[in-house]
């Protein structure tokens, strides 16, 4: 088509606001589901991307980032083995393939809009691959209705949601996190992805103040993802028991060493990067 395809987000500021991602498109496929407008763009440099509501979701070229970022920080900070894991949102599919290298016995994924499962599994065979494992009960429906009658059934939580418009805004507040810390096992670990804290500061924020009022450790991170809103990205993790910051170099290099053999190298986490993520820049939590 080579057309050109410009998220415009919303940032903090003037500057932010005057800026956004602008894409060379080769190609689009649009459709309206019930729950928001989806785009799929064939782009020159970045591949196929996913578009929801004008906000990009994935590109072919850097979705490892997100999917490994979202998945093995807490991966790697079990000691046992992971059972049952939640994935709420996560339609494309990225997240489940890198849950499902941890080897867990069961993967619930709890997708609200069935038609980005859909077009996932047509178009983006390379990050929609694990969600035909057998492992993997694919649920049509609201994960905010899907946690609220579990109890002690997940060893881990993650919620892969969009910004906090439309469906996913329930997916940000503290009445959804007390009915996750109930449907986690004691030991269990919830992450769920946090916004970018330069773009979209005041929503991280509220995210790690919600998880406070529930968890009693509450670890955000951070990784670089060149296509996201200031490319600077976060995650939060919340857990009773479980630090990653307690997970002993000795044990974890030895847990990646499994994983590498098993798996294969990763493209992004490594040891280094378990315990450099955490570490977060001054101005994030400053009082203004
Ligand atoms: N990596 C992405 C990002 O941060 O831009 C998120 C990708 S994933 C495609 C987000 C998914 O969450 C969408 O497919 C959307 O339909 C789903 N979703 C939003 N609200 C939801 C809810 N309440 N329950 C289940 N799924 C939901």
């Amino acid at each position: 088509m080579g057309l050109w395809f410009t998220e415009k987000y919303e940032g903090e500021g003037m500057e932010l606001q005057a800026t956004g991602l602008t894409f060379k498109v080769k190609s689009a496929v649009k459709k309206e589901t019930p729950y928001q407008e989806l785009l799929l763009l064939e782009t020159e440099d970045w591949g196929k991307m996913l578009v929801l509501d004008g906000a990009v979701q994935t590109t072919e070229r850097d979705e490892f980032i997100y999917h490994e970022m979202i998945v093995h920080p807490a991966g790697f900070t079990f000691t046992r083995e992971i059972e049952r894991v939640l994935v709420v949102g996560g339609g494309d599919g990225g997240t489940v393939r890198e849950v499902l290298k941890h080897n867990p016995k069961v993967v619930d994924l709890v997708e609200i809009d069935r038609d980005v499962v859909e077009f996932s599994k047509r178009e983006l065979p390379s990050i929609s691959s694990g969600l035909s494992d057998e492992r993997v009960n694919l649920i049509f429906g609201d994960g905010r209705e899907f946690v609220k009658d579990k109890d002690s059934l997940y060893d881990l939580i993650i919620v892969d949601c969009s910004d906090p418009i439309g469906p996913s805004k329930v997916l940000y507040e503290e009445e959804f996190y007390r009915d996750v810390l109930k449907a986690l096992k004691p030991d269990g670990i919830f992450v769920t992805q946090s916004e970018s804290p330069f773009a979209q500061r005041n929503v991280h924020i509220k995210v790690v103040k919600e998880l406070s009022k529930v968890f009693k450790i509450i670890r955000p991170y951070l990784a670089f993802i060149p296509t996201y809103p200031s490319g600077m990205w976060s995650f939060t993790m919340a857990s009773n028991k479980l630090d990653p910051l307690g997970v002993p170099p000795s044990s974890l290099g030895k847990l990646y060493r499994e994983f590498v053999e098993k798996n294969g190298e990763l493209k992004y986490y490594n040891p280094e990067i378990h315990y450099g993520a955490f570490a977060i820049p001054n101005f994030v939590y400053r009082e203004e």
